[in-house]
């Protein structure tokens, strides 16, 4: 599956889709990448994947 992670700088809360607006929060993935878990969100509106740094 091929999609755009768009990393994000978090600004006090991540709720609202830079993207497109959506306002009710985001899905959340999980992607492996070595030895990290990054922890990703993805707009239940637009599909957008965003980045805003987690990882585990
Ligand atoms: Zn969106």
């Amino acid at each position: 599956m091929d999609y755009e992670i768009n990393k994000v700088t978090m600004d006090g809360e991540f709720k609202i889709c830079p993207q497109c607006g959506y306002k009710d929060g985001f899905h959340s993935m999980f992607k492996k990448e070595g030895d990290e878990t990054k922890w990703l969100f993805i707009c239940p509106s637009c599909h957008k994947v965003f980045d805003i740094g987690l990882s585990a």
